[in-house]
């Protein structure tokens, strides 16, 4: 995809480039894209991850840094970093931990 490095995106200096996403209207876009318009190519994207959901905690916070923790099946309680991402499917079935909340995290 697109661009890989300074070369690559050099050669669209001066170019009209746009913020453009895909997929099924009312519903979180598959994929954006910064596409240029001038060439009509896509210069970088992101699909939307299949596995949005996390675990926040509610109870307890990082010693360190205050922030939340979220739910990971290899650590236990851990930072946003390592958490287990899970599926809409995944949601539905798995039992939250004590404490325990769904959260939908961006891509
Ligand atoms: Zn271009």
């Amino acid at each position: 995809m697109g661009v890989t490095g300074y070369n690559d995106l050099r050669s669209h200096i001066g170019h009209k480039v746009a913020v453009v996403c895909y997929g099924k209207e009312g519903q979180d876009p598959a994929n954006v894209a910064v596409e240029c318009e001038d060439c009509g190519c896509v210069l970088f994207d992101f699909d939307r991850p299949d596995k949005p959901y996390v675990i926040v905690g509610l109870r307890d916070t990082d010693d360190w840094t205050g922030e939340p923790l979220y739910w990971s099946n290899e650590h236990g309680w851990a930072l946003l970093k390592n958490a287990t991402r899970f599926s809409d499917e995944e949601r539905r079935t798995v039992n939250l931990p004590v404490g325990g909340k769904w959260k939908k995290i961006k891509g």
